[in-house]
């Protein structure tokens, strides 16, 4: 029953987000509570279901390649969430937009594993690149619409 599901968020998350992650601000903290709100549509939607049972049967390659494109999603309906919150209450202020892009830019994948002091190796991605998860959020904000969301028939992510 959907009005059962609960979100639990550790907000103990958000000082190191803004501390060592370099991802502040008030806007940073709703990209990480709203992507997970986005998870829950996409469990809705059956789209969560499909892609995690496909998982189950092909490579941890291919596997996580699909966990990026779930992921990536997940953002693109975080920018038409930012949209909507914009036309119904009018209430972003001047430089959420850019915290929003700073806090993708910051937990990309390359972005953290070079942060951790790692060599980047894109097959073990499982969020996307700092660029992917920028220009999927931007897609949404940008559209307001959830087909423009399709990470899974996107040919370039
Ligand atoms: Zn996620």
């Amino acid at each position: 029953m959907p009005s059962r599901e609960k979100v639990v968020l550790d907000t103990a998350f958000f000082t190191p987000l803004e501390r060592q992650m370099g991802a502040g601000g008030d806007f940073a903290a709703a990209y990480v509570v709203v992507h997970e709100i986005a998870h829950h549509v996409q469990n809705e939607l059956g789209i969560l279901g499909q892609a995690n049972l496909i998982r189950t049967k092909v490579s941890q390659a291919e596997s996580n390649g699909i966990s990026v494109r779930i992921e990536l999603q997940a953002d693109c309906y975080l920018g038409i969430w930012a949209r909507a919150v914009q036309a119904k209450f009018g209430t972003l202020e001047r430089g959420d937009i850019a915290e929003a892009m700073n806090a993708a830019k910051q937990i990309g994948d390359d972005t953290l594993q070079r942060n951790a002091g790692r060599t980047v190796q894109p097959h073990t991605f499982t969020h996307g690149t700092s660029a992917q998860r920028q220009r999927w959020f931007a897609r949404g904000f940008e559209s307001g619409q959830l087909e423009s969301c399709d990470t899974f028939s996107a040919r370039q992510l």
